[in-house]
């Protein structure tokens, strides 16, 4: 039986994002790393440490996702690892391009490490490499199945754009065929490289409408849990935004700490560390943005993305609303 929920926001869960640092070995085009505003610094261990400290005091234990950058380029990830796991971290995920750089798989274990999250952009080695550079395809398909063989779960990321939704419908027999455990679709955002360019990536509501829910469902049958950004809402759905309702934290090498990914190329975090003390930052920051209700969804959206907005003939209403970048829908087979 295949199962689809709303997952709103994992309200009743705390996710820590966390960027150890910002440095990659790739430079994919549609990359949202951002190092004037994210830093360029890798964090020590002893920081490393502190900063997840300071979130696993939390009432309800909280999943911790490393990434970068690449994770794996940082020496001391399999440390963080371990004391994050001493800490009672519920999950452990580690977000990777594949590289698996120092080793990383002999020095943790699949009792460590609840996902390892594989990004592929491509169903080809020709799409995927145009977007994530040469040679990535195999790097990325030889990583996912070395850590299969070892026992690890996996997930795959596929980015959704102009440049490969039309491959999307050749994923399910190779995520079948890799071992993969959890498939998640994003949307590509205007974000980082992509926000700088202006290259038409995105991708139009009509294709997203009918394109994705049929893949996630192809891949459900599969016993894959798929999980995809709702984006569109219908005008009379009802909107939440997660900085008011859920308790995402993305941070960043240089301390920053957000509340909402699309708040990230601009200085108004809603926290930041210093001295491994977390602290509100001054106002007026993203929070404030929160509290805003405008008919056509989220406010971030609008303000940075309004091309994504077609309004009603009469130009007065507009046609649907903009979800918020964190509403998911979840599909499996129960
Ligand atoms: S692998 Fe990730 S961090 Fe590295 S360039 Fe690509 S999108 Fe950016
Ligand atoms: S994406 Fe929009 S709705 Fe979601 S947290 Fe950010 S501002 Fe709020």
């Amino acid at each position: 039986m295949k199962i689809k929920k709303t997952v709103s926001f994992s309200k009743n869960s705390t996710n820590i994002f966390f960027h150890i640092l910002t440095r990659c070995n790739l430079k994919c085009r549609h990359c949202y790393i951002n190092p004037e505003q994210h830093g360029k610094n890798t964090l020590p261990l002893s920081t490393i440490v502190a900063w997840l400290r300071a979130f696993a005091e939390k009432s309800s234990p909280a999943n911790v996702i490393f990434l970068g950058g690449e994770p794996t380029l940082h020496p001391e990830l399999s440390s963080a690892i371990k004391q994050a796991k001493l800490m009672g971290y519920a999950s452990v995920t580690i977000d990777t391009n594949g590289y698996l750089f120092h080793d990383i798989l002999s020095k943790v274990g699949p009792d460590e490490v609840d996902y390892f999250s594989f990004s592929l952009d491509g169903a080809t080695r020709q799409t995927n490499d145009r977007i994530r550079g040469e040679g990535s395809y195999s790097q990325c398909v030889a990583g996912i199945r070395d850590a299969v063989a070892k026992g690890f779960a996996t997930s795959l990321i596929y980015t959704v754009s102009s440049a490969n939704i039309h491959e999307l419908r050749q994923m399910p027999p190779l995520l079948k065929e890799l071992g993969i455990s959890r498939f998640f679709i994003q949307v590509i955002g205007i974000r980082g490289k992509s926000a700088k360019a202006r290259e038409n990536l995105q991708v139009s509501r009509q294709e997203w409408i009918s394109i994705i829910p049929q893949v996630a469902e192809e891949v459900a049958e599969l016993g894959i849990t798929v999980t995809y950004p709702k984006v569109f809402l219908d005008l009379e759905d009802p909107f939440e935004c997660a900085g008011l309702v859920a308790d995402n934290y993305f941070i960043f090498p240089n301390g920053r700490v957000y509340r909402c990914p699309l708040c990230e190329d601009f200085p108004i975090h809603s926290l930041y560390f210093e001295n491994a003390r977390l602290f509100p930052a001054e106002k007026i920051n993203e929070s404030d943005l929160f509290e805003l209700s405008i008919p056509e969804g989220c406010v971030m959206n609008k303000l940075i993305q309004p091309e994504n907005l077609t309004c009603k003939a009469d130009c007065t209403t507009a046609e649907y609303k903009i979800a918020c970048c964190m509403l998911k829908e979840e599909i499996f087979c129960g």
